[in-house]
């Protein structure tokens, strides 16, 4: 019975250590100290053992018992101990090291110039007036003196949606009639920047979708004399003091008299290259002064009032200062060509 005892406890030792994990150290306590392992069944079977043996083998069985316990747990503690060791290896946390740079974004390239546009005519006193891209044809036609027949509307391909009347405006223009009719007869300076859309086929250099900042000053006796002075002086604050610039006539429906200004190249100097077609000139901004109709549209007297408006494409103006050659990276979303500016 002894040899027995000497027998269970070695073996049970002898598994118990090369155990890995709790799992393992569960099931070595139920096959070494459950109710049914051999050594709990020796203490069942004592009453059966003549009355001298008891005594030596009972307390002989009760030291295995204790043995195998205490040898249990400091099984267990060891393997807690090598398991935390283990995490705190392999998780070790540097706190001297540098942190992970934070991915910070920046404005769109049609963003930073807009800003600068806007920023140039705030500080000449021009506010800014936001109004609706969803427009009906009355305003982003007829108000314009753009009438049905009107030959000018074939340069607009448009957005129509399928209520009758209701398009994507066009031009910025819309925009005007909005803003005069809420001011009449006060005299105001704002630009109206905001997106326009037009159905055309997308290329390099057209979209579906683009930029544009209106701008607009109504009061008593502006004269085009007022307009050339504001738009050189902006020319001047966006491409540099030095810059020259022309006004050519043009036509537009909803001003009279029309013009388009343009800069000397500032990638040239004005000799001539690729980006301004050999003229030395570049295409900036269509102008003039509003038309009488418009004007009457907008709520003021045409008999006393005046105003000049104009207007221009931002991504236009970025992509002659940053020298983009494809209008359609604007609206791509490719960081590699958002990351440049
Ligand atoms: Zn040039």
């Amino acid at each position: 019975m002894l040899a027995a005892l000497e027998q269970i406890q070695q073996q049970a030792l002898e598994e118990l250590h090369t155990l890995q994990d709790e799992d393992a150290l569960q099931r070595w306590k139920v096959t070494h100290l459950g109710r049914n392992s051999p050594l709990m069944r020796t203490f069942d079977q004592l009453g059966a053992l003549p009355k001298e043996e008891r005594p030596l083998i009972g307390r002989r069985a009760n030291e295995v018992k204790r043995a195998l316990e205490e040898a249990f747990e400091a099984r267990r503690q060891a393997l807690q101990q090598a398991a935390l060791q283990r995490s705190l290896q392999s998780e070790r946390l540097d706190v001297t090291l540098p942190g992970r740079p934070i991915a910070r974004g920046r404005l769109h390239p049609t963003n930073l110039t807009l800003r600068q546009i806007v920023r140039i005519f705030n500080e000449m006193g021009f506010q800014v007036y936001r109004s609706r891209e969803v427009e009906t044809d009355e305003y982003n036609f007829e108000l314009l003196n753009i009438p049905a027949h009107h030959p000018a509307r074939d340069l607009w391909d448009t957005f129509y949606t399928t209520t009758p009347g209701v398009l994507l405006r066009t031009h910025t223009s819309p925009g005007q009639i909005h803003v005069m009719r809420q001011y009449a007869p006060q005299p105001l300076r704002v630009v109206l920047p905001g997106m326009c859309y037009r159905y055309e086929q997308v290329s390099a250099r057209k979209e579906t979708q683009f930029n544009q900042v209106e701008g607009l000053a109504v009061g008593r006796n502006i004269t085009f004399g007022d307009l050339k002075g504001t738009l050189s002086d902006f020319a001047r604050r966006l491409f540099g003091p030095q810059v020259r610039t022309r006004f050519r006539a043009s036509h537009f429906p909803f001003t009279e008299p029309s013009a388009e200004m343009d800069i000397e190249c500032f990638l040239c100097g004005g000799w001539g290259c690729s980006v301004c077609a050999q003229s030395g000139w570049l295409e900036i901004l269509g102008a003039g002064m509003v038309h009488p109709l418009v004007l009457r549209n907008g709520g003021y007297d045409p008999q006393r009032f005046s105003g000049f408006a104009f207007g221009l494409g931002p991504e236009r103006i970025t992509m002659l200062k940053y020298h983009v050659d494809d209008i359609r990276l604007f609206w791509n979303n490719d960081l590699r060509f958002l990351e440049q500016f």
